[in-house]
This record gives C-alpha cells, structure tokens and sequence, in this order.
C-alpha cells in the first residue's frame, strides 16, 4: 500500500461567477521513504496539489478526487491538524513567512516536541540542539535564545528542517525548500534535507521548478504543466529518454557542462494555467510536433505520459 495516493484530484477556486480551474485529474503515488518530484513551471498546478494533500488550499476553493495516507482518506478538522503535527510535515519556500517573528528559534523549536510528542521541555531542548547540529549549525545553545531575524535566509531554512527532523514525520512536503536561497547555499540546504531524509527513511515529495534538482534527488518524477500530470517515471528514464516534448524541452533548456552552447533552446511561447488552456492538448500552441488531432481532446495520461503521438517520436533527453 502506498503511504500517499492521491485519485483524481481536481482542484477549481472561485472567481466572481466562475470557477477557475487549477489542478486536474492528477493521480499520483508515494511509496513510505520514497522522493518523488512534482515539477513544473509557475502555474502548473504543482504547489496547490501538495497542498491540498494537507488541506491548505484557497478559501473556497472546491475539491474533488480522493486524497489516502496510508489507504485513509486524509481527514478533516481537528484529525487533520493531528495528522499534520505528527505524520505530515510541510517545508515552505520562504521560512521567514512561516516562523513566528517574535519567538524564540528555541521555542520555534521545542515547541512542537513539548505540545505534540509531550516530550518534557529540558530534553526538547537537548534535542534541539542536536537537531541543529545535525543541519550543520554549530553552537546550539547561542542559537536557540537567537530571534529569526538574527538568521540569515540559509540559517533559517536549515532550522526549518531542523523543526521537520523533530517530529520525524513519514512523509515531507518540500515546497520549493531553496528557491529562496543563493546558489551555493541552495545545494548545501538540500543535501542536508536529502542525507537526514533517507537516514530516518522518511518520504518526500518535492515541488520545484528546477527538473535538474528533482532529478538528482528523487527516486521518481512527475511533470506537470497546466493543472494536469503530463509525465511520470523513474527519474533516470525520464531524462534519459523523455517521452513527452514537454518534458524533453525543459530537459534540453538546461545548461551543460560539458558542451559550450551560445544559445540555449528555449520553449517558445508561455506556460499557462489549466483554466487557460485551450481545449485538446494544452501543451500545442508550443508544441513543435504538434499535429491538428493533438487539438481534439486533451490526451489522456495512462500513467507515464499524456501525449497521443508519445509511442512515435523519439525525444532528446540530457543535454
Ligand atoms: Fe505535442 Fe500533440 Fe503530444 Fe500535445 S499531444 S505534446 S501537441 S505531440
């Protein structure tokens, strides 16, 4: 049994008199201590699907398809709130937005071990200092009484994890954990999160735009683009032999290191959302294998790719 299974999702917001659709007929799965990544470009869908697995989606916004951990529906309320103390961990792109300012790193830390796991408050303390020393921050103790503003974008990030570590939960919702972050501090802060990850055999499923990234850390990848999933598979196969032109130009508009390109390809055109999207394929108009069927219904995903002329083309994967 899977740990997540997420059936069908379908997720629209209100917009005046209308509805705005934003995710659709997404079926994804993890397995208990695995990484999937959920990639796309802004819009696509990917951050409002993770968030829906633990409720945290618009006011208002209607939902519908089946969202099971562990084979339960994920549940409501009061449940749910538990569920997320405990099983269910969620990782944000800008720490400082989601760390009460004017507390403590100390009692942003030891907090949720005192209140949810009635750990008593001395060794919530022990704890956490260990915690920090595992995501690399030395002397704990001068950085527990420290506020998060004394804390630079990376420090605060890694307390983040810290805050995760703490719980131990069975799956990670990493919401792009470094896209803040400058480059050398993004692949440290995301080594961290992968090592401590896989030693405690915890899942995780990371959202990001950067293909590149999910690859290397993710056991499987899931593509998005306009609200639905466009392609799914084991990340070496994906960017091996890509099987939809979608993922295969987001694949060749990455830089190598090994060959000096003076001009990257691009994929023309701009991504849109799912309430965008023209009816048939939503990737056509920047399709370059476009054919006039692809406008008739949008393909279905048959849970590897969602492209009607995927068993005929050949694709270029890594640059
Ligand atoms: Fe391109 Fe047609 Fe496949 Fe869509 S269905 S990705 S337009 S080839």
């Amino acid at each position: 049994m899977s740990l997540l299974s997420i059936e069908r999702l379908a997720l629209a917001v209100p917009a005046g008199r209308e509805w705005k659709t934003l995710v659709e007929e997404v079926d994804l799965t993890i397995g208990r201590g695995e990484a999937v990544g959920l990639v796309g470009e802004s819009g696509s869908g990917k951050s409002m699907t993770a968030r829906a697995v633990i409720g945290l989606t618009p006011p208002g916004a209607r939902l519908s398809g089946r969202i099971l951990f562990e084979g339960v529906a994920v549940p409501s309320g009061r449940a749910l709130r538990e569920l997320r103390a405990r099983r269910i961990a969620m990782i944000f792109q800008d720490p400082r937005a989601h760390i009460n300012p004017v507390r403590s790193v100390g009692d942003f830390l030891t907090e949720a071990m005192v209140t949810n796991l009635g750990v008593p408050a001395r060794e919530a303390v022990a704890r956490a200092v260990r915690l920090l020393a595992e995501v690399g921050i030395g002397d704990g103790a001068r950085r527990l009484r420290q506020y998060p503003h004394e804390l630079s974008g990376g420090l605060l990030q890694r307390v983040m994890i810290a805050s995760v570590l703490a719980v131990e939960p069975d799956l990670i919702l990493a919401d792009e954990p470094t896209t803040a972050l400058d480059v050398t501090t993004q692949s440290e802060v995301m080594a961290i999160l992968d090592d401590l990850r896989r030693e405690r055999g915890m899942a995780m499923l990371l959202i990001t735009h950067d293909l590149e990234l999910a690859a290397a850390t993710c056991d499987r990848l899931a593509v998005m683009y306009a609200g639905r999933i466009v392609e799914a598979r084991p990340s070496h196969e994906l960017t091996a032999a890509p099987l939809h032109p979608y993922t295969s130009g987001l694949l060749l508009s990455r830089p190598s290191l090994e060959e000096v390109a003076h001009r990257l390809p691009v994929i023309p055109g701009r991504p849109v959302a799912a309430f965008e999207a023209d009816p048939g394929c939503a990737f056509a108009p920047r399709c370059a294998h476009a054919m006039p069927s692809c406008g008739e219904a949008r393909p279905p995903f048959d849970g590897t790719v969602a492209c009607v002329r995927a068993a005929e083309l050949t694709l270029q994967g890594e640059p």
